[in-house]
């Protein structure tokens, strides 16, 4: 388990990212007995080599600076900040600590990430340095793994990550999407598989699993990255899907157990989840904490 106390930035009150779920969820596992003294590893943030995995130096170090236009901060939806950017690289550093404990453990979940909507040289949708990108390069760099594969599970399409990887062999992008929402310009991830408005967990769970064996037997990954999503949730205030809490942990599990079958590591990401109720949404967001737990236990 992975977490860093600068992850919950102060944001303006109303503000429509609910910036306060990663203390949450962390307080949550902690209640929970998920996340213990034990377990929980602090990552440093990413360097700015790191972060040039996936991006341009130019946007990087205008980010860092505080130097980008007014245009391309409304582009991320998020306002600028010293602690805004401190959170942002150390995020980033999660995922990456992330990718090192999976190869060490077989299993590991961050308690943040799956920002897929930045792209190489700009923002978007929240998101501002692609972490799943810069994941990939790296346990490829690490000498972790010969080939990637990505499942984004997110209810939005993995637009960002499906561009900065397209010319990359060693690493097949697969996002599990509902059609009709952000991006409305889709880019193509190796696999798209866009879901109707709508459907509900067992129309859902049936999809995944065809899609699933179907990526895994067609392009054998030796490392797995998985975003988890839960703004497929029925609740969710941006996502058009009927799952519910069951749904969400099945969908898991069975991501979790193809990795386990296969005998490759895998390193979960949240990604996205929206509700008023901050409280809320940061339990649903520990679904994936809680199968993770179960399942490594199990190993
Ligand atoms: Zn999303």
């Amino acid at each position: 388990m992975i977490y860093h106390e600068d992850y919950s930035p102060p944001l303006p009150d109303r503000h429509r990212f609910p910036m306060p779920k990663f203390r949450l969820l962390f307080e949550h596992l902690q209640s929970l007995g998920i996340l213990t003294q034990e377990n929980w590893y602090r990552p440093q943030p990413a360097t700015t080599e790191q972060l040039r995995l996936g991006h341009d130096a130019t946007y990087i170090q205008a980010f860092l600076d505080g130097c980008l236009p007014e245009r391309a901060m409304r582009r991320i939806g998020l306002p600028w900040s010293e602690a805004l950017a401190k959170r942002t690289i150390t995020a980033v550093g999660g995922s990456l600590l992330a990718v090192d404990l999976a190869y060490r453990h077989g299993l590991s979940a961050h308690l943040a990430g799956g920002t897929h909507h930045a792209h190489f040289d700009f923002g978007s949708g929240f998101c501002i340095f692609n972490d799943l990108a810069i994941m990939a390069r790296y346990a490829l760099a690490a000498g972790y793994a010969r080939h990637v594969m990505i499942i984004d599970c997110d209810v939005h399409q993995g637009d960002g990550t499906a561009r900065i990887l397209s010319n990359e062999p060693q690493v097949t992008t697969c996002s599990l999407h509902c059609r009709e929402n952000f991006p409305y310009r889709k880019a193509n991830s190796d696999f798209d598989v866009e879901i109707p408005k709508g459907i509900d967990g067992s129309g859902y769970q049936r999809l995944m699993e065809n899609h699933l064996h179907y990526w895994l037997s067609l392009h054998p990954p030796d490392f797995l990255l998985f975003d988890a999503g839960v703004d497929v949730h029925a609740g969710d205030a941006l996502g058009y899907l009927n799952l519910n809490d069951d749904d969400l942990i099945r969908r898991d599990e069975s991501v979790l157990q193809a990795a386990v079958e296969l005998g490759i590591p895998v390193a979960c990401v949240i990604g996205g989840g929206y509700d008023r109720d901050h409280a809320r949404l940061a339990r649903r967001h520990s679904l994936i904490h809680q199968t993770a737990d179960r399942i490594y236990r199990s190993l």
